[in-house]
């Protein structure tokens, strides 16, 4: 069978899909309860379904040493908030003792970080993603509905600090935070950190979802116009077009989630919280692993219908979009919080 590698090291036979992409990176949403109630994410009203019976952190952790098996280098833990499901970074730990599993990383609010950063640290995280849209308290609140702006901004420089490799993201959300994109940006200009701006997706809960105009076309030519010289940084499987200005020692990245221009080199799947499989952010769930797991299936079949679904992908989310719309379980009301980003 075929081998890949990731960051040097070699990850086993490789889940190829039918467009001959490689998959190598798996996300997991293992809540979707969060403690924040950002503008652009969570469900609203009716569409606050009451939640169902999340994966165990056992289930998820056959999952992952399966995934492993299959040439899977890298997981990311996210959710909803992640640091709110109780007993994370015990899991995280046992994550991180699995032979081949070269990436573990964690997007968070980080509202719940500092008390858990030093024990990360220590763990081994390989990467550590941080929201946040703002350099206002107040409009930290009105975008999160917290006011937590404070020990966020505190922690990320306690991140840095301690030397966990760290990216920043921030929702583009045009007249709430776009007159403050280049103070943003300008947070990797003394420090080392990536700082990725990421185009609103229709994954608002209901909320009213409405693109805008700041793609990633306009977000390119405005720090072209307006930041030193940038220079690309090609980096194969990144989602994030990422550049480097002129005399930053971090990087600004774009990241056109909407524009959905990086599925031809998409390396990574998803399983939600309630454990669908996910073979593109568009689709509407292609298998359901928590039944599966459940049905006291041996690892042989369960890696078999995990492969048929790899081997059956859309080309792009516009056709897992359409495909997901088509079969009438795309739900108008769908939100980040049940898919992890
Ligand atoms: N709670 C964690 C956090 O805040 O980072 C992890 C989960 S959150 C759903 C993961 C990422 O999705 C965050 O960076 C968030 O900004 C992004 N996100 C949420 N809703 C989005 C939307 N409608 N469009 C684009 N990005 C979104």
């Amino acid at each position: 069978m075929e081998e890949v590698r990731l960051a040097g090291c070699k990850v086993g036979p490789s889940l190829v899909d039918n467009h001959g992409r490689a998959i190598t990176y798996v996300r997991l949403a293992v809540t979707d309860r969060c403690n924040l109630n950002c503008r652009y994410c969570r469900p609203k009203g009716a569409c606050n379904e009451a939640r169902r019976e999340l994966l165990s952190y056992e289930e998820l952790e056959r999952l992952v040493r399966l995934l492993v098996g299959q040439g899977i280098g890298k997981v990311r833990i996210t959710g909803g908030e992640p640091l709110v499901r109780h007993g994370m970074l015990a899991f995280l730990g046992r994550l991180k003792t699995i032979p081949g599993l070269a990436q573990l990383a964690l997007t968070t609010n980080a509202t719940l970080l500092a008390p858990r950063l030093e024990a990360l640290r220590e763990l081994g995280l390989t990467g550590l993603n941080i929201s946040l849209d703002t350099l206002s308290p107040a409009r930290f609140a009105a975008i999160t509905g917290q006011d937590f702006f404070d020990q966020v901004l505190a922690v990320i420089e306690a991140a840095l600090a301690a030397g966990i490799p760290l990216k920043l993201n921030a929702v583009v959300q045009e007249g709430i935070n776009t007159d403050e994109l280049l103070d943003l940006a300008r947070l990797a200009e003394s420090r080392p950190l990536e700082i990725r701006f990421i185009e609103p997706m229709p994954f608002d809960g209901g909320n009213g979802f409405v693109a805008g105009s700041w793609d990633l076309n306009r977000l390119r030519e405005y720090f072209r116009a307006n930041l030193p010289p940038l220079v690309e940084i090609v980096r194969s499987g990144s989602t994030a077009q990422m550049f480097k200005p002129a005399g930053f020692r971090g990087a600004i990245g774009l990241i056109g989630g909407y524009s959905r221009c990086f599925c031809a080199s998409c390396n990574k799947i998803r399983v939600t919280p309630q454990g669908m499989l996910k073979t593109c952010l568009y689709d509407d769930g292609v298998l359901d692993l928590r039944a599966l797991l459940r049905s006291g299936i041996d690892d042989r079949k369960l890696v078999a219908r995990i492969r048929a679904c790899v081997g059956a992908r859309q080309p792009d989310g516009f056709a897992a979009a359409r495909r997901a719309s088509a079969s009438g379980m795309a739900g108008s009301c769908a939100s980040m919080a049940t898919i992890g980003g």
